[in-house]
C-alpha cells in the first residue's frame, strides 16, 4: 500500500503578515525591488521549511504568490492586456495589472468559487500565449538545492484557467484552449526534464455543473498531457464540493484524482461507493478541513481513511483544499479563552493532523493516540450545545408595507435630491486610526481617550462630507477594524483571534471571527457613534450594520452545529440593533451583505434552499422598521444575472453594488430585469488608488441611466473607502459629487 502525506497549498502571508507588510512597503516605495524580492523569498522558504519539518511528503510549490495565483498563471503565459504592454519592468507590470496605474484600470477581481478569496480575472483578448518564464522550474530547483526534497509544483489547470478568464468569445473557447495546451506541455516537459515527479493540476471547475463540451475538453487536454509528458504524474485536483461527472473524471489518463471529502456533502464518498475507484490511480483524499479552524476529529477521519484504503491501494492524505483559507498558526493566540483555543487548528496544526493520520495509516500511531487528541474538542463542544432560542422567529414580521408606500413616506421624510450621492460606509483607516486602536487595545489609552479620538474622526469626516456636499452621510466606521470582526467582538457566542489573518484580496487580510455557541445581542453596538454623527448634521446619516448572511459566511462556524440556526440567531441579533438605531432617530439604515452570493453552493440544485434562508434572514433583520425608515444594503460584486429575483426579494429600499470594474456588463442585467427600487451602481473602483476623471464617471452614470430611471438611481463608489488614503478619497468623491450634480442639473 502506498501512503503519502501532502499539502494542497500553504498560506502566503507569513506568521505575522510579513508578506502584507513587505508588499505595502514596496508599493509605498519604502522598500526597493531587491529588498522586496529577498524578503518574499525568505517568507516562501520559511513556509517550505515548516512543511519539511512537519514531515509532509508532497510539499506544494508555486502556490506562493505576490498577489494572486490566477494572475500569476496569466502572467506566466503572457496574457498581458495591451494597456500594460509598455511597462518594461515585469514586477511593475504585474502589480499594474493587479492594482491599476494612474491612467489604466486594473484587471477585474472576483471571488474564488464560494470563498472570500478574490482572484484577478485574466483578459484573454487576442493574445497567443507563450511561456514567458517557467517560475515553477526555478522554484523547484531552488527548493531542491535548499532542502534536498522533491517538491510538488502546483499549477492552475488550463480549462479552469480559461473558464475563469474573460474578454474572449465563449463560443471560441476551444480555439484559445488549443493555443494554451502546447504551452502547458512545454512547461511540464521542462519540469519533467528537471526530475519533477508529481504535479498538482488544479481544476476546481470540475465541481461545478459543467456541460459535455467541457468534459470533452478535459478528455482531449489530459490525453495530450499523457501522450506528451508521460513521465510526470499529474494529480488532477478538485476542491470545495464533489466532482460532477465522476465516472468521466476518474477515467482521465492522470496519475491521481484529488477529491474533497469535507465540503462534498458526502457525495464524493457516495459515488466512490457506487462506482468504485480505478485500480491504477492514486486516490488523493482531502480529508482535513482546509476552510475551517477547528481541530479535526482524528478518530472519524481515520475511519474514513480506512474505508478509502479499502477502495484504493494508493492513498495520498491531505487537506480538503489549499490552506490559504485558514490562518497560519494558533501559536500566537494568547487572548482566547484557553478551552476554546485548545479546540483550534490553523494551517500548521492541520498539517500536524495530516501527519498523524498518515502515520496512523502506516501503523505508527495508535487509535488511542487519536482518541486522546480528540478528547478536549469533544468535551468543549458538548458544553456549548445549541439552544432552541430561534423560536422567536415566528413572531417577527417578514414583510414591510408595499414599496410604493414606503417610497412616498421616505421621500417626504428624507427630502433627497435626484441622484442622491452617498458612500458605502467606511472612510480611510489611516495609520493614526490604527495606532489609536492599538494604544487602546494595549491599555495605553483608556476607553475615554479612545472614544474621544473616534469622535474627533467622526466630526472631521462629517465636516468633510458636508463640504463635499454629499447627500447621505456616514459616520465612517473608524471604530471598526473589520465589518464582521467588529460585530464578532460584541455579540454573544462569537470570539475573535489576535493573529488569525486570512488573505482576502491582494495584500488585504481579514480575521474571521469564530462562532462557538448561541448568538445573542448583548448591548447597543453602533448606536453611540451613529447618533453622535447625526447630531452634527442636518443631512441624514446612514446607520451601518453587517448583515446576518455576511457575518455567517465570513466567520468560522462550528462544523457540528446547524448553520441555518446560527444564521437565524444572527438575524435576530442584528434586527435588535436596527430597531435601536431607528428608535434613536436614525432615518436610513444600511445592512451590508457583501457575502450574500459567495455562500451560494457551487451546485445549482442547492441554490434555491440557500437563497430561501438568506432572504428570510435579511427580512428578519430589516422588516420590523417603520415605512419612513429607509433600508439600504450593499454588495461588492457585480454578477447579478442569476440573482435579480433574490435581490428583489430582499426588499431593501436601496441597494448599492459594484459595477465600475465590470465596465458596463452589469448594466445589461437591467435591460432584461425590471427593477423598481433604488439602486446605486458604483461609479468608481475603490480598490485602485487612481482618481477617476469626471468624464469616466459621467460615462458610468450615463450608461446606468440607459437602463435605470433617474428617480431610482444613486451615485456612490463601488465599496467602502477604508483602504484608501485621505487625499485620494476626498479627491475622488469631489469628482463624483460634481459628476452627479452636473447630471442632476441637466434633467
Ligand atoms: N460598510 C462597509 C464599508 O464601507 C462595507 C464593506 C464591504 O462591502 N465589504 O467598509
Ligand atoms: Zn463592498
Amino acid at each position: 500500500m502506498l501512503i503519502y502525506s501532502s499539502n494542497v497549498g500553504y498560506p502566503r502571508i507569513g506568521e505575522k503578515r510579513e508578506w502584507k507588510k513587505a508588499l505595502e512597503s514596496f508599493w509605498n516605495g519604502q522598500m526597493n525591488e531587491e529588498q522586496f524580492t529577498k524578503t518574499m523569498e525568505t517568507i516562501r522558504l520559511d513556509s517550505i521549511r515548516k512543511q519539511v519539518e512537519k514531515g509532509i511528503d508532497l510539499i506544494p510549490i508555486g502556490d506562493f504568490s505576490l498577489y494572486d495565483h490566477v494572475l500569476d498563471t496569466a502572467f506566466m503565459f503572457g496574457y498581458i492586456p495591451e494597456r500594460f504592454k509598455q511597462i518594461v519592468n515585469p514586477l511593475e507590470q504585474y502589480f499594474a495589472m493587479a492594482r491599476g496605474t494612474n491612467g489604466q484600470h486594473a484587471l477585474e477581481m472576483t471571488k474564488w468559487f464560494n470563498t472570500n478569496y478574490h482572484y484577478i480575472v485574466p483578459e484573454i483578448g487576442q493574445t497567443k500565449p507563450k511561456l514567458v518564464e517557467n517560475r515553477l522550474l526555478q522554484e523547484y530547483k531552488l527548493i531542491k538545492e535548499t532542502f534536498h526534497i522533491e517538491a510538488k509544483p502546483v499549477l492552475l489547470g488550463p480549462i479552469t484557467f480559461l473558464l475563469l478568464s474573460k474578454q474572449y468569445d465563449r463560443n471560441e473557447w476551444r480555439k484559445h484552449l488549443a493555443h494554451l495546451v502546447p504551452v502547458y506541455v512545454e512547461l511540464l516537459k521542462q519540469l519533467g526534464e528537471a526530475g519533477v515527479s508529481f504535479v498538482q493540476m488544479d481544476e476546481p471547475i470540475l465541481v461545478q455543473n459543467i456541460d459535455d463540451d467541457i468534459i470533452n475538453a478535459f478528455h482531449h487536454v489530459y490525453n495530450v498531457f499523457h501522450r506528451d509528458i508521460p513521465n510526470i504524474n499529474i494529480i488532477l485536483q478538485t476542491y470545495f464540493a464533489s466532482v460532477s461527472h465522476y465516472r468521466e473524471v476518474v477515467a482521465l489518463p492522470v496519475a491521481g484524482i484529488g477529491l474533497d471529502f469535507v465540503h462534498d456533502d458526502g457525495e464524493n464518498m457516495e459515488v466512490i461507493n457506487t462506482y468504485g475507484f480505478p485500480k491504477d490511480k492514486i486516490l488523493v483524499a482531502g480529508i482535513v478541513d482546509g476552510r475551517n479552524v477547528w481541530k479535526s476529529s482524528l478518530v472519524q477521519k481515520a475511519k474514513l481513511l480506512h474505508h478509502l484504503a479499502g477502495v484504493s491501494e494508493q492513498l495520498i492524505i491531505q487537506p480538503s483544499c489549499s490552506l490559504i483559507h485558514v490562518p497560519v498558526t494558533t501559536k500566537h493566540e494568547h487572548t482566547l479563552p484557553t478551552e476554546l483555543a485548545s479546540t483550534l487548528s490553523f494551517a500548521d496544526e492541520k498539517l500536524d493532523e495530516i501527519r498523524m493520520l498518515t502515520e496512523h495509516m502506516k501503523g505508527n500511531v495508535t487509535i488511542d493516540e487519536l482518541i486522546k487528541y480528540d478528547e478536549q474538542t469533544t468535551v468543549y463542544f458538548s458544553k456549548f450545545r445549541q439552544s432552541k432560542q430561534t423560536d422567536d422567529i415566528t413572531t417577527v414580521p417578514l414583510n414591510r408595507t408595499s414599496y410604493s408606500e414606503r417610497q412616498k413616506a421616505q421621500r417626504a421624510h428624507l427630502q433627497l435630491p435626484l441622484f442622491p450621492t452617498t458612500t458605502i460606509g467606511s472612510f480611510p483607516q489611516t495609520s493614526d486610526v490604527r495606532q489609536a486602536r492599538m494604544k487602546w487595545k494595549k491599555g495605553e489609552w483608556n476607553d475615554n481617550q479612545y472614544k474621544s479620538f473616534i469622535k474627533k474622526e467622526i466630526a472631521k469626516w462629517i465636516d468633510i462630507q458636508e463640504q463635499l456636499r454629499l447627500d447621505v452621510l456616514v459616520h465612517g466606521e473608524f471604530e471598526r477594524t473589520d465589518m464582521v470582526e467588529f460585530f464578532g467582538e460584541k455579540l454573544q457566542g462569537m470570539a475573535c483571534t489576535t493573529n488569525g489573518w486570512v488573505q482576502s484580496y491582494g495584500s488585504r487580510c481579514v480575521r474571521p471571527p469564530i462562532i462557538f455557541g448561541d448568538i445573542a445581542h448583548l448591548h447597543p453596538m453602533t448606536v453611540g457613534e451613529t447618533v453622535y454623527a447625526q447630531s452634527l448634521t442636518n443631512k441624514p446619516v446612514k446607520g451601518m450594520l453587517t448583515g446576518p448572511v455576511t457575518i455567517l459566511n465570513w466567520s468560522f462556524v462550528r462544523n457540528d452545529i446547524s448553520r441555518k440556526q446560527v444564521l437565524m440567531q444572527l438575524a435576530l441579533a442584528i434586527r435588535e440593533e436596527v430597531l435601536l438605531l431607528e428608535k434613536e432617530g436614525i432615518r436610513i439604515i444600511q445592512v451590508d451583505e457583501p457575502a450574500l452570493r459567495e455562500g451560494l453552493p457551487l451546485k445549482k440544485e442547492k441554490h434555491a434552499s440557500y437563497w430561501e434562508d438568506a432572504v428570510i434572514a435579511f427580512r428578519i433583520t430589516t422588516s420590523s422598521v417603520k415605512k419612513e425608515t429607509q433600508i439600504h444594503t450593499h454588495m461588492c460584486y457585480s454578477q447579478f444575472e442569476h440573482m435579480m429575483h433574490v435581490i428583489d426579494e430582499l426588499d431593501a429600499d436601496v441597494i448599492s453594488i459594484e459595477s465600475s470594474r465590470s465596465h458596463g456588463e452589469l448594466v445589461s442585467v437591467f435591460e432584461t430585469y425590471e427593477y423598481e427600487k433604488g439602486i446605486g451602481l458604483g461609479v468608481y473602483d475603490i480598490h485602485s488608488p487612481r482618481i477617476p476623471t469626471k468624464e469616466e464617471l459621467s460615462e458610468q452614470i450615463e450608461r446606468a441611466l440607459r437602463v435605470l430611471r433617474p428617480e431610482q438611481f444613486w451615485v456612490n463608489p463601488d465599496c467602502g473607502l477604508k483602504t484608501r488614503k485621505e487625499e485620494e478619497t476626498i479627491a475622488a468623491l469631489q469628482v463624483m459629487v460634481e459628476a452627479a450634480r452636473e447630471y442632476r442639473e441637466r434633467l
